[in-house]
């Protein structure tokens, strides 16, 4: 557990990453934030890329669990179709319902990764709980306010230890 902004790994897209990637680092559980790193902001339902790699992740052993800073219906629905457990109004980065999927999971923060979008809640949220950062390049920008803090984010963005 450190309050560190450092992402222990970047990675385009969610949608790149393979079970074997995962397992090579001895990740059992992903946990996932769902604005801008499962689907934009505003699409009502996961597309059918995310579902497919939904269920080769599932396939390749790799446990998914949603945790969400979002108050809106959202996290609901895409947990429902993407049928994997979930929490919302998480309120990252506090480490608190991390470490509760990971309790529910029954899987060690060693075993544990977090991919999101964004360093001031996804990575150090994951940092603070003691899980493997994983930081995805948001999806889309769809006002202003999310280019200006992705932008606000590159020096941090740039310190990641490993590229996946
Ligand atoms: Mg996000």
């Amino acid at each position: 557990m450190s309050f560190s902004l450092r992402p222990k790994y970047v990675i385009k897209s969610l949608l790149d990453l393979t079970p074997q990637m995962l397992k090579d680092r001895g990740i059992e559980l992903l946990i996932l934030d769902l604005d801008n790193t499962i689907s934009p902001y505003g699409e009502k339902l996961p597309s059918e890329k995310v579902l497919k790699w939904t269920e080769d992740m599932k396939k390749g052993g790799i446990k998914l669990y949603i945790v969400s800073n979002s108050k809106k219906v959202r996290p609901d629905v895409f947990a429902k179709e993407m049928d994997i457990p979930f929490v919302k109004r998480a309120k990252k980065p506090s480490p608190k319902f991390i470490q509760k999927a990971m309790e529910d999971m029954n899987i060690s923060a060693e075993k544990t990764a977090l991919a999101g979008d964004q360093i001031f809640t996804d990575t150090l949220g994951a940092n603070l709980a003691g899980v493997s950062s994983i930081l995805v390049e948001p999806i889309k920008f769809t006002n202003v306010f999310l280019r200006l803090r992705y932008y606000g984010e590159m020096p941090f963005r740039k310190m990641y230890k490993n590229k996946l």
